[in-house]
Parts: structure tokens; sequence; C-alpha cells
């Protein structure tokens, strides 16, 4: 059977009225068709590069493309931030294709070189095919990546002028190799960075450093070179931009490419038989919901992808709607995500491609480098975390202009929920801003060692690694790192490589190799930090719809033995987490309350797990561990109230701990709508009485060292924020609390004790002493009132409060690294079951470590 093609509106009532579900149909948005806006081609273009777009069958570029293409010729660097399949690549192409047809001239025939930097391997070799289309081969465009072979490197440095790579790549091969490029870097015209919201949290710190890195020795072999940034629709992209690389870019964002009309429906699951945790009304999961509606669509012969938030929901979501399907369209669905080989997601690719494949349940693995045109629906289990990603999923769907159905189906989370039934919040406002934090000191510091042994650092190179750089540099010399010459220049002193020190994706530790006791064969990687949550001993692991038991966590040799089992279970990690404020950098007066950002420490331990039924999410028993406990140094936004303002809210000391635990997991789960993070990036502590602060303190920190950007955004927007949570557990229709509002499925304190009602109290108290919301504009430095209290080290917080450390999730297995634009891959939605079968949450280092069809930086010696 051909895949067919059927309007939108008849496969949204295929799945609704034709079945009895409208009831679950929140809102249905019509998104219209946009016309064409076409412009000249800017004369400064190559009459050859023109001819050739012609012959691919571009006549005329869009007008937001001869914007970008003007900007870019005149040295001004540029990101364009406009929508999926706008054509943003022909945008940066063709001035930089015209210059290095310009520079084959020249006497050396390299007169001008330009490097592009991809999140993915995948995009890149995308990348190469395109600009090789577009220009004769005298150009010569090349990929450098873990998987160029060494005698190409070198004909690659000698010769090429466009060199398609990965920031790790340059951040370990081609930077710390500086003078055997001098010649590509002293020509070097243009950097295009692609996907740039893709680099993000702390991931994008690092990029952010490296760039800085760069442009630090291109000036030396006297470049100066304009960046040309890619884009999906963000809020504030020249901001970001200018965080990113350090220079001003000019954003361009009116979108000129045609788009086909497209249904956009949410999906509300109905509440199941089931009762939750302390008997609370669950919600069929995100994942099952999708199963079902999957099987509708590809019965219906529609070309259809799910994309799903965990690798082990990609897995439940095919294996669901193969068993409904039965064959012989059964064969016609498969999975798709990270920590697949290489081998097996190019076959999935392929067949995607031809219509052999009908529906595909997939991770962001496949949102970005693989071209997925045709689709006709797509379908969202679960937010993908940020709008950008949302609209970058949602666009895969009818992208040759004909018309397509996307559906997002909420979780039974506050988030989800909250957006299900505010479709303002998605489709009126403007998409968030992605975060970064390039001066974490975590971040800066390897980096400034790395570009200190790429050249000796002086006292003009401070201003471009940012503020933190002069108190840096004397801490990094009393840990033997650096040396200060008598001239007043900084050197590397060790005989190892700098840039070895840092991981631009990881979160600390190697990854831990998930290997196969029977075999030895290396079934994926998991981050280190997810490790204990995720692999710990008796861990249930999924993989290719098969299940494990893990027999073994060796922590020393990173190595975690499963063996195939069929366990009538899932599991789901318990942790303890303790948090000590180390300094405060502001507070704000709220009336009697206060809120404050700063540095805290976070000690968490995982210390048993809970095997719970599959089918009933039923505590089965539960399992102590002996892991070492993890210690995090990181930023924090943190709110108390005092006792008096506890009286006027009617909250007795009784209920304060269940208040404070309820607030705190719905302001995590409402984060997101402020910040490119997810409740997975973020962990937080409430405790009723903090030896820090003296008062019920309710804190929520970045699960990254250093912190990545999402507390500070949190602290920034902490009136909307706060106001969004009160209102979203208000507006609950459940009565005592449940996933939708309070309950968090990473609860390292399996939810006890939560206080709805006492919650909503609580945050009223907080808030009415709140700045008024038109007082606190986005992204506003904290309000005038702001003091800086001296950073004090606080006595070891002996709490006893509720915690909820962003770590590891069963269901995460590993990462999709890279994480575009930055769900990583969190899940909890057991097929069948109300509850999160044993997931928890995931440590979400912001495209955390690589999989194996991720960018693979060159080891040492390369370059
Ligand atoms: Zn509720
Ligand atoms: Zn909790």
């Amino acid at each position: 059977m051909p895949p067919r093609h059927q309007p939108p509106e008849a496969l949204l009532a295929t799945l609704s009225t034709e079945r009895g579900r409208s009831d679950r149909l929140t809102h249905t948005e019509h998104l219209p068709a946009r016309e064409a806006r076409y412009a000249p081609w800017p004369t400064a273009i190559r009459t050859e590069i023109v001819a050739a777009a012609a012959e691919l069958g571009v006549g005329l570029p869009w007008e937001h493309q001869a914007e970008a293409m003007d900007l870019a010729k005149t040295g001004q660097s540029v990101v364009i931030a406009t929508g999926t399949a706008s054509g943003k690549s022909l945008g940066y192409l063709a001035p930089v294709l015209s210059d290095l047809l310009d520079g084959t001239e020249a006497p050396n025939g390299r007169g001008a070189t330009a490097l592009y930097l991809a999140p993915t391997k995948a995009l890149a070799a995308d990348q190469r095919r395109r600009a090789a289309e577009l220009v004769p081969p005298r150009v010569r465009v090349a990929l450098y990546d873990g998987d160029t072979p060494p005698e190409e490197r070198e004909w690659v440095r000698q010769y090429a002028s466009y060199v398609l790579t990965n920031p790790d790549m340059l951040h370990r091969g081609i930077l710390p190799a500086h003078p055997r490029w001098s010649t590509f870097l002293k020509a070097l015209k243009y950097v295009v960075v692609d996907e740039c919201h893709s680099y993000r949290g702390v991931f994008g710190s690092h990029v952010a450093q490296v760039l800085r890195r760069l442009r630090r020795l291109a000036a030396r072999y006297g470049a100066s070179p304009t960046f040309l940034l890619a884009s999906a629709t963000t809020a504030e992209p020249a901001v970001t931009a200018r965080r990113l690389t350090g220079v001003p870019a000019t954003a361009v964002t009116d979108d000129a490419s045609p788009r086909g009309p497209m249904v956009f429906a949410l999906w509300e699951p109905p509440l199941t038989e089931n009762v939750g945790e302390h008997g609370a009304p669950v919600r069929r999961t995100a994942t099952a919901e999708a199963g079902y509606l999957l099987t509708d669509l590809v019965e219906a012969g529609t070309r259809t992808v799910v994309f799903v938030r965990s690798r082990r929901a990609a897995e439940l979501v095919a294996l669901q709607a193969q068993d409904q399907l039965g064959s012989p369209l059964a064969a016609r669905v498969a999975a798709y995500r990270g920590g697949y080989l290489a081998e097996e997601r190019r076959a999935l690719e392929r067949e995607l491609h031809s219509g052999r494949l009908l529906g595909l349940a997939s991770t962001s693995a496949l949102e970005l480098g693989v071209d997925v045109s045709g689709l006709d629906a797509v379908l969202l289990a679960g937010y993908p975390g940020t709008r950008a990603s949302l609209w970058q999923q949602a666009g895969r769907a009818g992208r040759e202009a004909q018309g397509a159905l996307a559906v997002l189906i909420a979780r039974d989370d506050p988030l989800d929920t909250y957006l299900v039934h505010h479709p303002e919040a998605l489709f009126a406002n403007p998409v968030e801003a992605t975060v970064l934090d390039p001066d974490n000191p975590h971040v800066l510091a390897p980096h400034l060692c790395a570009a200190a042994a790429e050249l000796p650092l002086t006292d003009s190179d401070l201003e471009l690694f940012g503020p933190s750089t002069t108190q840096l540099l004397p801490v990094l010399e009393r840990r033997g790192l650096l040396r200060r010459r008598p001239d007043g220049s900084w050197y590397w002193t060790r005989r190892e490589r700098a840039a070895d020190r840092v991981d631009l994706r990881g979160s600390g530790g190697s990854p831990v190799q998930i290997v196969e006791a029977d075999t030895g064969r290396l079934l994926g990687t998991v981050d280190a930090a997810a490790s204990h949550t995720t692999v710990h001993t008796g861990a249930v692991h999924l993989h290719q719809g098969r299940t494990y038991l893990v027999r073994d966590l060796d922590l020393d040799s990173s190595v975690a033995l499963v063996a195939l089992a069929d366990p009538p279970y899932t599991t789901s990690a318990r942790d303890i987490t303790s948090i000590s404020v180390l300094s405060t950098d502001t507070t704000e007066e709220w009336g009697e309350a206060t809120l404050s950002f700063g540095s805290v420490e976070v000690v968490n331990q995982v210390v048993g797990y809970l095997r719970k039924r599959i089918a009933t999410g039923e505590i089965l028993g539960e399992s102590k561990l002996d892991l070492p406990p993890r210690t995090l140094r990181t930023r924090a936004v943190w709110w108390s109230v005092t006792e008096d303002q506890l009286l006027d809210a009617d909250i007795p000391l009784d209920l304060l701990p269940g208040a404070a635990h309820a607030a705190e997991h719905a302001s995590i789960g409402l984060l997101p709508l402020f910040a490119t993070c997810d409740r997975w990036d973020i962990g937080g502590v409430s405790v009723p009485l903090h030896p820090d602060t003296g008062l019920p303190t309710v804190f929520v920190y970045d699960g990254h060292s250093g912190g990545a950007g999402f507390a500070e955004r949190g602290f920034r927007r902490a009136v909307e924020w706060l106001t969004a949570t009160r209102d979203a557990i208000s507006a609950c229709e459940c009565e005592r609390g449940c996933p939708s509002c309070v309950q968090s499925p990473k609860c390292g304190n399996g939810n006890d004790p939560l206080d709805k009602a006492a919650a909503v109290r609580l945050l009223d108290i907080l808030l009415a002493g709140a700045p008024r919301l038109q007082e606190t504009p986005s992204g506003a430095k904290a309000p005038s009132g702001a003091k800086a209290p001296s950073g004090a080290k606080a006595p070891n917080g002996q709490d006893t409060g509720a915690n909820d450390a962003p770590d590891g999730d069963d269901a995460r297995g590993g990462s999709d690294a890279p994480d575009p634009s930055g769900a990583p891959d969190p899940s909890g939605d057991a097929v069948g079951t109300g509850k999160s079968g044993g997931a928890d949450a995931a440590p979400a280092a912001p495209g955390a470590t690589a999989g194996p069809a991720a960018p693979d930086p060159a080891g040492p010696g390369t370059g």
C-alpha cells in the first residue's frame, strides 16, 4: 500500500469524531497558508551561483534570503531565524560561496576560506552536498570530522576552502593544531553556525567559548570573519547570537517562504481507571495515546512521525502500534532514536523516505540533519520542551505546500496540561529565548587553559573571554595549570593537551557503556551523571524493544552489564538531596518574602529503587543501593516566606512541608515556559526551615555544574513564572493533587508530602508582595532595590526537605546527542499505565554524551 494523502481536517476527524474522542480535543488551530515573497538576486552574488540555483529550481531568492545575502556581503554578521524549510542554507551559502569563488582567483587558489559548524555529522554531510551543487569543483568543499582519514586531513588543511566540521572537532582537532591551519585561518572570511539554537545551556556555553578561541586565533593570523548563523525561530535571536559568538549580529526574521495550511490540534488523553500515587487520578500517558493515534493513522495509509521525549518511549510507541496493527501493517512501523548504531538509523531513514515505513516513533534524534519531508502528520507525544522545538518538529509535516496535521498530545504534567488549556501560550506568544551562560566559570576555566595552550594569554584577551576571566586566571595559576611570565602573559604548564580537559557535550565523567553480559556486545552509552539513576544494579533497561536487567553497574570501569530479561515491573530510583547556599548574588524583597539568586551546593545520593508493576504502577518492592553521593555546585533561584506570612496564609507548620513541596514541583514544571530548559534540566528542593535562610525556602537549581542560565532566567522572570505556577495548580480539576499539577515523576520522595490547596495559599502570599508584572519586563536585570549581600559560605544544610534532583531516568538510557532545541529525552511514560512507570528525572547535560552516530571529536594528535 503506498502512502495516501488526505486533507488534515479529514485526518483529524478520523482521530477524533469518528472514534468518539472529540472530548480529548482541547483546541484546533488553523494556520493559514503563506504566500511566497521573492526578491531579486543581490548583484554581489556570483552569476555561477545564480545559474546553479536556477538549475536546482530556485529562480529568485525569497526576501529573507536576499536580505541575509546583502548583509553578509557587506561584512555584517547575521542570524537568520526563520521556519523549517525556509531556505536558510541558501541565504548564507550564496554569499559564502561567492566569496570562495572570488578566492579561487587568488594566486594560491585560496584567497578566501569559510568554516561551517553543525551540531551533527549528518547535517555537515548534507551541507557538503548542497554546497557542491552550487559551486564548480574549483571551490573545494570538504568534511573534517572524526571520520576523516588521516591522509585526507592534510589535504583539507592545505587546500580546502569550505571546511565543514562540528564544534567538538574545532575544539579538539583544529584550534589546538592552529599552526597547521595557518593559511586557512589567515584567509578565514566566514564562519557559518548552523542550527545555532541547539547550542543552549552548558553545551551552548562551551561552544560560545570555543568560538571565542577561534576568533582570537583568526585575529592572530590577521582575519576577522563574519559570522552567519542559522536558527529556528526563537525570541531575541540577535541577543543569543551575540552571546554565542561575542560579535553583534543582525537578525533576519521575516520569513518569506511559502507554507501549506496546517491544522494544529491540542489533545488531552482521557482519565484512566487507574489511580496513582496517593490515590491521584491519572490520565493515559501521552505515549500510550500516541500509540493509539499512530495506529489509526497508519491504518489510513498516512505517513506519520511520532516525536517522543525518550528513547524508551520511542520503543514503546512503536511496539504498541505494531501490536494493535498486526500483520502485515505492523512491519511498516518502527522506532528511531539515538543509541542505535549508525547503520540501523540510516536504514530506517531510507525506508521512511521510500514510503515502505508509514509510521516512525522517534526521539529528537530525527529532528536534525535528516530530511524527512512529505509527512502528512506529526504527532508530538508530550510538549518537546520549547516552542522552537515544537515548530521544528511540527514543521516536518507538509513541507511540500500540501496541508498537514500536527497534534500535540499532553503528558500528564503541569506544563503540558497548562499548554493544552492555554493555546495562546503556544500560538500567540513569541517563542522563548535560547539560554546560555558563557560566563559560567566551570565552562570558562578549561577554555582559558585551552586558549593559553594555543597561544599565551595576554591582557588584551581578557575582554574577549568575559568578565570572569580576571578572577579565574590567578585561580588557574594556583592550581598549577597556568603560569605567568614576566611579560605578563599566561601560558599552559602541563604536558597533556589542555583541550582534552573538557568535553563540550559531557556533564563530567566518562559515559557509562551498556554491555550485554553474555555476548560482550555494546548496546549504547549513558551519561556518567545519569548512570546512577538509569543503569544502577537492578534497573530495567530497554533497547530495541527488548527489556534488559542491569546485573552490575561498575563505576570504576564505567560499564553497566545487562542481560535480557522479562520482569513484570519497571524501576524508579530513589534519592536524597541536600542543598546549601554558597553565596547570594541578588535578593529582591517581595514584601516580607524574599527572592534570591546565587550559588549553591547540591549533594545527591541515589539510595535505592522501587519496582513498580508495569500495568498499574503498583509498588512491588524497594531495594537499597550503595552508590556514592554526587556533589554539584551550581546556580539557583530561591524564595523564602516568613512565619507571619504563613500565619496569614493559614498554613500551620504541619501543612508547610506539603505546601512548599507542591509549589516547588509545579514551579519546576512551569519554568520551561520561560527558559529553553525543561523540567529535567533543573532540580528543586523545598525545606520547611532551611539552615541558611532560617526560613521556609524553596530552591530551583540548574542541574549542571556552574549553572546553565535557567535558574537565572527564572529569577528574572519570577513574577510571571510563579504566577503561572500558581494558576496551573489552582486550575487543575483534581481534588488533592495529581501529575497534571503538583505530583512529579522524578520526585525523590515519592511525592510525599504534597498539599495542593496549601501550595496555592503559599504562592498567593508570596506573590502578594511581588512587583507588578509590567515592572519586570522580560530579560530585565534585577529590579531596582535589589541588593547583593556578601557571599558567606553557609553551613551544610542538614535539611530533611523534599528533593527533586535532576537526575536519571531509566527511560533515558543515554542521550540523543546532540540535542537540538533541547529536549533532553526524559520520559516517564509507560504504555498503559497512568503512572510514570519507573521513570525519573534526567540529568540533562544539554547535548549530553554523544551516541554512536553523533559527532566524533578527534582524538589527541589530530589536526
Ligand atoms: Zn491536579
Ligand atoms: Zn518532590
